[in-house]
């Protein structure tokens, strides 16, 4: 099963960089080149198709909250303009903008909100604004990471009214806890999205698994 995409899609490649892509990167995610390949090949049909394509990139500055250098949960990744923040190599650039996040110091996770550092407000970036010009009626999702800003991003297009697809082979968790990536699929189901994969029974069936570990971690 695969995606339509149509004029008023928005394909949101969310933070394919070389710290969470690249097995050297300082936040490297397990297979996070692995699914360069399947998304170029999602970005080339969403192209076919007219439909809108942007990428979201972490941009932090070298010192953060976000950083476990100031206190926060994340070694040091994504500074802005270094390697690490630079999509992958190998990815199809430019079909689109790139929306950098973070880049005054906020933290957070969604390719639409972060939070401002000091007082925890909401610090919108320009993706919103991004899909309105576009036209955009329905959101399609992948990248890195499935349990953070794949999930952040997704639940924000979901809260916006955009109907949202999630593409499960275009998408690798960080899995800090084992089963987050999983959790993360079965909290995007039950907040409405539609997770699409090649195998989609094989999926549901994860995600049916992942629900009572989901909600224990919740609890
Ligand atoms: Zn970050």
């Amino acid at each position: 099963m695969q995606p339509d995409y149509d004029a008023t899609t928005a394909l949101i490649v969310v933070d394919v960089q070389n710290d969470f892509a690249d097995p050297a990167g300082s936040l490297s995610v397990a297979g996070g080149d692995g699914i360069v390949g399947y998304v170029n090949a999602q970005i080339a049909a969403a192209l076919d198709a007219g439909a809108f394509v942007a990428y979201t990139q972490d941009w932090h500055p070298p010192s953060t909250p976000h950083f476990v250098t100031a206190g926060g949960p994340w070694p040091v990744h994504c500074v802005a303009g270094t390697w690490g923040a630079a999509l992958h190599p190998a990815l199809t650039q430019d079909a689109g903008p790139s929306v950098r996040k973070g880049a005054n110091g906020e933290d957070g996770y969604s390719g639409f909100t972060m939070r401002d550092a000091g007082t925890g407000d909401p610090v919108p970036t320009e993706l919103a604004g991004l899909l309105q010009a576009h036209g955009t009626r329905r959101v399609v999702v992948c990248g890195l990471a499935t349990d953070y800003c794949v999930r952040d991003t997704a639940l924000d297009a979901i809260g916006l009214g955009y109907p949202t697809s999630v593409l499960v082979d275009g998408v690798r968790a960080v899995d800090v806890r084992p089963g987050d990536g999983a959790g993360a699929l079965a909290q995007l189901a039950s907040a409405g999205a539609v997770l699409v994969s090649a195998s989609n029974a094989r999926v549901v069936d994860q995600v049916r698994s992942a629900i009572p570990t989901a909600s224990e971690t919740v609890a």
